[in-house]
């Protein structure tokens, strides 16, 4: 059980989606509502009359969120006992992924300040220990890493190898937080930041990847029996927009002018072989920055939950199947 009382599914990577609803824009063009649930595990696509059928027309996952879902019940099945875990010394990692506008900035907020409440929540009810929070907030851009809580560091901060420690990034602040008005504070200056470069770079959220990191210390007051010290690493990441890891689709790539983005495709990679398990081989963390810096958060004792976000629209049917076919390959 959690710290809280609830059972945990005991699952390294715990992996769901979410459709959200029609925009106004998609709305008011042509386009349709072109997948439903079936039921809590079950999305299905609805062809139009006529429509040739690609195959395969459903998928299953743990658990899938329809249009009408609130955060609340994202967070509740499926992430909310990945977070917890951290205050019990279990690094945890908490992804976004989907194609730009489908809603991974959106969950990501939610589920983030869901997970702080909770968290403090946890400490209130733990008088026996004493706790410790520090928060750093991390862009990559271009494979360079730029401190989301200091401006001034510029964008290509150095990430170091500690033997003790693993990465390491150069410079990062971190810093420890006194109250959860302060830290809400701070991940609010993180998610400024990051739009601040949105506007002046042209659309950078579609190309980076946003961390915020917290990490979370506990160890028992001096009265009690209780002897073990905990540290742990939680991480919310809002990943670049899925368009940027599809092998498919080369020409409307160049067209679009969308990049390969080497993060997250290595970071697809990881993920894959993190799910066949041990005889997967060997795992190329190293292979970019962002699977660096998250390398000790994934795999091993860690805990992963990944939200993977679908636009419904007919129009999208395409980028939403790429989604669909990466969300399957991670279980
Ligand atoms: P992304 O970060 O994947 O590019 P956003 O989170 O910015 O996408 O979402 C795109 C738009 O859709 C935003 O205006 C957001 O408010 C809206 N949106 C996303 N998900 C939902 C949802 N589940 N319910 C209602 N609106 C949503
Ligand atoms: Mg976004």
């Amino acid at each position: 059980t959690t710290p809280g009382g609830h059972r945990v599914k005991e699952e390294k990577i715990v992996v769901t989606v979410r459709l959200r609803p029609l925009n106004k824009r998609e709305q008011a063009s042509k386009d349709h509502v072109a997948w439903d649930c079936l039921d809590d595990y079950t999305i299905v696509y609805k062809p139009l009359p006529h429509e040739r059928i690609v195959q395969p027309t459903s998928f299953t996952f743990d658990k899938v969120f329809g249009s009408d879902c609130l955060t609340e019940a994202v967070y509740d099945d499926g992430v909310k006992s990945v977070a917890l875990s951290a205050l019990m010394g279990i690094n945890a990692t908490i992804f976004a992924y989907g194609q730009t506008s489908s809603g991974k900035t959106y969950t990501m907020r939610g589920i983030t300040e869901k997970a702080v409440n909770d968290i403090y929540a946890h400490m209130m009810n733990t008088p026996e220990r004493d706790f410790r929070i520090k928060i750093s907030g991390i862009e990559i851009y271009n494979e360079n890493v730029r401190d989301l809580l200091n401006s001034e560091s510029g964008c290509n901060l150095k990430l170091l190898d500690d033997p003790e420690k693993g990465t390491m990034i150069d410079k990062l602040v971190e810093e420890t937080v006194i109250n959860d008005h302060r830290l809400r504070h701070l991940i609010g200056i993180c998610e400024a930041q990051r739009q601040v470069g949105e506007t002046a770079l042209n659309d950078t959220s579609s190309r980076s990847h946003q961390i915020i990191r917290l990490t979370i210390e506990s160890s028992p007051r001096e009265s009690t029996g209780c002897v073990k010290s905990f540290v742990a690493s939680l991480n919310f990441v809002d990943l670049a927009g899925s368009e940027r890891a599809s092998q498919t689709n080369a020409g409307a790539r160049l067209r679009e002018g969308c990049h390969i983005n080497l993060s997250l495709m290595t970071l697809t990679t990881v993920i894959r072989k993190l799910s066949v398990g041990k005889r997967s081989g060997h795992v190329p963390y190293r292979d970019s920055k962002l699977t660096r810096i998250l390398q000790h958060s994934l795999g091993g004792n860690a805990r992963t939950a990944i939200i993977c976000t679908l636009s419904p629209a007919s129009s999208h049917v395409e980028q939403t199947r790429n989604t669909l076919f990466f969300a399957s390959r991670a279980k």
